[in-house]
């Protein structure tokens, strides 16, 4: 008999088996405590006899899961009234085309720094609405490892755009950089609540739910005020920042699930995490680790350069394929999922968003210095 162990295993033993270490780079981890919360309340929403996915967006059930949900956004980021907290779909990618057509000003050029591919889709977007794009910083010509430290901002700008965290290559901005008034404008789909942050100097930013936050389906925008006024009358009406921000995100049927979700995922960061700051200490702790196996390593190479290194995706290499593809298998058989690199960089890389428990960590590294150990020794 050939038959697959686990299907072999009863629906009721399946589940007892233990869940993966997981370190996908987004659809990725979520915390525990929330997905069994809602597996717990899924036939019945707060006594509705409903789930959530069967409710009207309109109903009060579902006003106070999405109000809980910007109520603990704006609590966790310190925002201000003069913020905005909204949701899309179309992920982030859809935010690469509305930036631009809703925040450029007429004749002033828009300012972007390139780190990463996701930087590059973003300034596609500015330049096939012809917008004047420039590119006032760039790591291309070191294969993005690194955060670019020179650049300049004139207050010609309508924005500066940047990507906090490039997911793909393993770089975080550790400072960001200054707009000297002009607003700064920023997609941290993968690094969105995982640090405390001043956000006064961001006009806009984005983030799709599915690395950091939530499941995915769902995009959160925080758009400051003013901002709103740049919005021109003549786009189409789902494209306009001011229609969500007039309607609560509610002009049409928003992606309940998701943003319910994003109100679990939430809640979990304030009262069991206990807010950003703690949430950053566990996240510099877990990354610490593993760099410093890869510090040690005369297998694993880091792929970026130390000071631009990210807390979230760390990417590094084995020395040829064979050994590589040899560490991706076994890692597998010992419950590490998700350990390939991205397609365009290749090598390895751990994504260890908030979700990804210490403990997940500590496995993965004890797996790696056993791994070296045993093909050192041959
Ligand atoms: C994943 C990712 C995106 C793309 O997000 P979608 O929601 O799939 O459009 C954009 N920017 C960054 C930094 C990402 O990590």
């Amino acid at each position: 008999m050939t038959e697959n162990p686990q299907r072999a295993l009863s629906r009721r033993e399946f589940r007892a088996q233990e869940r993966v270490h997981n370190f996908n780079s987004g659809p990725a981890a979520l915390p525990l405590p929330v997905l069994k919360e809602i597996q717990e309340e899924f036939l019945d929403f707060h006594g509705s006899g409903m789930s959530i996915t069967e409710i009207s967006h309109r109903s009060s059930l579902f006003e106070e899961t999405i109000d809980g949900a910007i109520a603990r956004t704006r609590r966790l980021l310190g925002l201000g009234n003069e913020y905005h907290v909204l949701f899309f779909q179309g992920g982030a990618s859809l935010q690469f085309c509305m930036v631009p057509m809703n925040l450029s000003l007429p004749g002033r050029p828009v300012d972007y720094i390139s780190t990463g591919p996701w930087s590059t889709k973003a300034i596609r977007e500015a330049r096939i609405q012809g917008k004047e794009v420039r590119i006032i910083a760039t790591s291309e010509d070191r294969n993005f490892s690194y955060i670019p430290t020179e650049y300049t901002v004139d207050g010609q700008a309508s924005y500066v755009h940047f990507t906090s965290n490039n997911t793909i290559v393993g770089t975080q901005w550790q400072r960001f950089p200054d707009g000297h008034g002009v607003p700064l404008i920023s997609d941290m789909s993968s690094d969105l609540m995982s640090r405390p942050f001043d956000v006064t100097p961001f006009g806009l930013i984005y983030a799709g739910a599915q690395k950091n936050i939530g499941p995915a389906g769902v995009a959160m925008v925080i758009i400051r005020e003013d901002m709103l006024k740049r919005v021109p009358d003549n786009l189409p009406t789902v494209l306009r920042y001011t229609t969500a921000s007039n309607t609560k995100s509610l002009f049409n049927t928003p992606p309940t699930f998701a943003i319910y979700v994003i109100g679990l995922v939430l809640r979990w960061l304030e009262e069991t995490i206990g807010g950003l700051e703690e949430m950053e200490k566990v996240n510099k702790e877990k990354a610490l680790l593993l760099y410093e196996v890869i510090d040690k390593s005369e297998i694993y190479q880091g792929i970026v350069e130390h000071g631009s290194r990210s807390a979230m995706n760390v990417t590094f290499r084995l020395p040829n394929e064979e050994l590589g593809q040899r560490f991706l298998d076994e890692a597998i058989r010992n419950g590490f999922h998700a350990l390939e690199g991205h397609r365009s960089v290749g090598g390895c890389r751990a994504s260890l968003y908030n979700a990804v428990t210490l403990d997940s960590v500590r496995a993965l590294v004890a797996f790696m210095r056993e791994f070296e150990e045993k093909s050192i020794r041959g």
